[in-house]
């Protein structure tokens, strides 16, 4: 017998027939989210409206998307959007890497979600990274416990292209977050200059971390960004660094006092905190609610607000100018040829640079 196996005498080593194996493609993923219908710019507002996180993501995403179509969608979302925005507090948050910005956020994102309520976004302006190819910033991983609270929505840094295209992305994500009911925004931004700038241009108010270092800390920070901060927070007062820190606070309070008033008439606070151990969150959010209500008071909430629309105006006509002109192919074969007519000294850069914007104009008009 060829299988003696299959004898009745040999039950136990019966060959069972095999059953086909399954398939390892979901046979509902056409029915799912491949077939998902494109949606509308109605559809996304409609959806934001509600506070629906996944249409909030996936419009985020148009917004940062390079492609001119999602763009095109994304502004009619936006513009709808905006009769609901505005209604938030808006917090930029800046530090040099290892200042401590993500453990502080952590534990300021379940302070201000604790003992104001309402719902927070936390966005970021990362201009690096496009280099890196991953953000620094706004990663969910840093913030282990706002990423699972439900009344928290965190993104990471939009990536691509200029610091100003980066940073205009974040304000209009912001719009986003504001009209899907987020009343809480957080921007955060590497403390590495221009970026804070641009964080600066779209926040109610500029939170400064600082650490205490060798005592030439003062030297470390650039005037500018010390006279944009409404307020200056030493991190890491903890342990043995304690003394160090209040010796910081008092060298800045010192120092901010040689600036003159800031037009808010707010004189910034210097705080210590310790965001690891979560000692002095209090004092640090009731200083960012107390500034509100009185630059509310005064008006200068509003100016500063109107400011900065004027401000996005000008940087999105400068930035769509300047992406006209560069993405344009006539110009973009002529500019290596003018780069290097001028490199070899046989042009002026005055001269390149008027020939150049002439092409563009006549192609303009053509
Ligand atoms: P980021 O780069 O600014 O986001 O900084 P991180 O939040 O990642 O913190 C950098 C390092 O500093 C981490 O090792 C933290 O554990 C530590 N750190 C953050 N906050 C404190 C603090 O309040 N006290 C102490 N002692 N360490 C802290």
């Amino acid at each position: 017998m060829e299988h003696p196996e299959n004898s009745e005498e040999y039950v136990g080593l019966t060959v069972n027939k095999g059953v086909a194996p399954v398939s390892i493609v979901n046979p509902y993923l056409k029915r799912g989210r491949f077939a998902r219908r494109k949606l509308s710019a109605n559809d996304y507002v409609e959806g934001i409206l509600k506070g629906d996180t996944s249409i909030l993501g996936q419009a985020v995403t148009l917004v940062e998307s390079q492609n001119a179509d999602h763009q095109q969608v994304a502004q009619e979302v936006i513009e709808k959007c905006l009769p609901y925005t505005g209604k938030s507090i808006r917090v930029g948050i800046s530090g040099v890497p290892g200042a401590g910005k993500s453990t502080s956020i952590d534990e300021f994102g379940l302070h201000v979600l604790k003992e104001h309520g309402g719902k927070l976004a936390v966005l970021a302006i990362d201009p690096s990274s496009e280099r890196t190819k991953g953000s620094i910033l706004g990663d969910k991983t840093r913030m282990e416990k706002l990423s699972v609270h439900p009344d928290s929505f965190i993104r990471p840094s939009p990536s691509a292209g200029s610091l100003g295209g980066v940073a205009r992305k974040t304000r209009e994500t912001i719009f986003l977050c504001e009209a899907a009911g987020y009343d809480k925004i957080f921007v955060e931004t590497v403390g590495v200059g221009q970026s804070e700038t641009a964080c600066h241009s779209m926040v109610d108010f500029f939170l400064l971390i600082q650490l205490a270092g060798t005592g030439d800390e003062l030297q470390g920070i650039k005037r500018g960004i010390m006279e944009m901060a409404d307020g200056i927070v030493i991190n890491k007062c903890d342990g043995n660094n304690v003394e160090k820190c209040q010796l910081a606070a008092t060298h800045f309070r010192n120092a901010l006092h040689m600036f003159p008033m800031p037009d808010s008439g707010w004189m910034p606070k210097v705080l210590t905190y310790s965001g690891f151990y979560a000692l002095g969150i209090k004092e640090i959010w009731d200083m960012v609610y107390q500034y509100i209500a009185f630059v509310k008071h005064n008006g200068y909430f509003d100016y500063r607000r109107n400011e900065q629309s004027k401000y996005w105006m000008y940087e999105t006509i400068n930035e769509q100018l300047q992406g006209s002109f560069f993405r344009n192919p006539t110009i973009s074969d002529m500019l290596v040829a003018e780069e290097k007519s001028v490199l070899e000294g046989r042009k002026t850069s005055f001269v390149a640079a008027k020939q150049l914007l002439d092409t563009y104009y006549k192609l303009m008009h053509s």
